[in-house]
């Protein structure tokens, strides 16, 4: 299908950086399960609700430092570099694809990234270390050193509008491929989970590579219950 293909959209999930040793969101015993999402009205109106959710992006943090790309991310960067693979759509956080290789515009992140912050008015980048260090020194996070703005890890959380130059760009793919591509994903979650179903009614072949099944096995061309690394290390170039 792969050789067949003129067009491959690639589209990952939070099982292919497990390999890296970052937990997936829905799997057993899984540390993002542990606190009830805080909503993202309450993150703007609620101090309290802010320090706490920097709190809790600190301690998770320590989960991304040190990650290193898994075969997937290589495998998904030697895709791209074939040339038929114009970008990866990814739900992930965790810059795990640029650090196999992609460029900025060769990774969709549909929710954002979460290995920098973000002021909420004027949109300035900040860097972890430097929240991080008034943080601790403050017991508070701190303003945007531009405008004073409310500083954010760069993600989308629960009740935040979805990015619109990302989400445009994956319906963009996802209408010209032939193939598309998804790798440790349970596709569950909306909107990101219907870029599958719309690319297959759309035309294109649809493959799904998990560990487990998924809703949308049925509709797909092809599903390979298998782990990621031992899949993908096959496409590396
Ligand atoms: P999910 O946790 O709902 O599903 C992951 C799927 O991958 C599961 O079905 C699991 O069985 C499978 N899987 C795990 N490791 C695998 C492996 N080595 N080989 C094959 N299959 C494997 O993840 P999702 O669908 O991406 O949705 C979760 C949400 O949580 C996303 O919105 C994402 O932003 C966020 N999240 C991101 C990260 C990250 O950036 N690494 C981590 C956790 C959660």
């Amino acid at each position: 299908m792969l050789q067949d293909a003129r067009i491959v959209a690639g589209f990952t999930g939070a099982g292919i950086s497990t390999e890296s040793g970052i937990p997936d969101f829905r799997s057993p015993g899984s540390p993002w399960m542990r606190n009830k999402p805080i909503p993202f009205q309450l993150f703007l109106r609620d101090p309290k609700a802010r320090r706490e959710a920097w709190r809790r992006k600190f301690t998770m943090d320590d989960l991304y430092r040190g990650a290193r790309p898994s075969a997937g991310h290589v495998g998904f960067a030697s895709l791209v570099a074939s040339g038929r693979m114009p970008a990866v759509i990814t739900q992930n956080i965790d810059g795990l694809h640029q650090e196999a290789g992609l460029a900025e515009d060769q990774v969709i992140e549909l929710h954002g990234n979460g290995t920098f912050a973000k002021c909420l008015s004027c949109g300035r980048r900040h860097e972890l270390d430097w929240v991080r260090y008034h943080f601790e020194r403050d017991d508070d996070p701190p303003e945007c050193m531009v405008c004073g703005g409310i500083l954010k890890s760069a993600t989308i959380s629960f009740g935040q509008a979805m990015p619109e130059e990302p989400m445009r760009r994956a319906q963009r793919l996802t209408a010209v491929c032939d193939l598309f591509l998804v790798a440790g994903s349970s596709l569950v979650v909306f909107p990101a989970a219907a870029f599958p179903a719309f690319a297959k009614e759309n035309g294109a072949r649809l493959v799904i590579v998990n560990r487990e099944p998924t809703p949308l096995d049925t509709a797909a061309d092809l599903t390979i219950h298998a782990e990621i690394g031992e899949v993908f290390s096959k496409f590396i170039a």
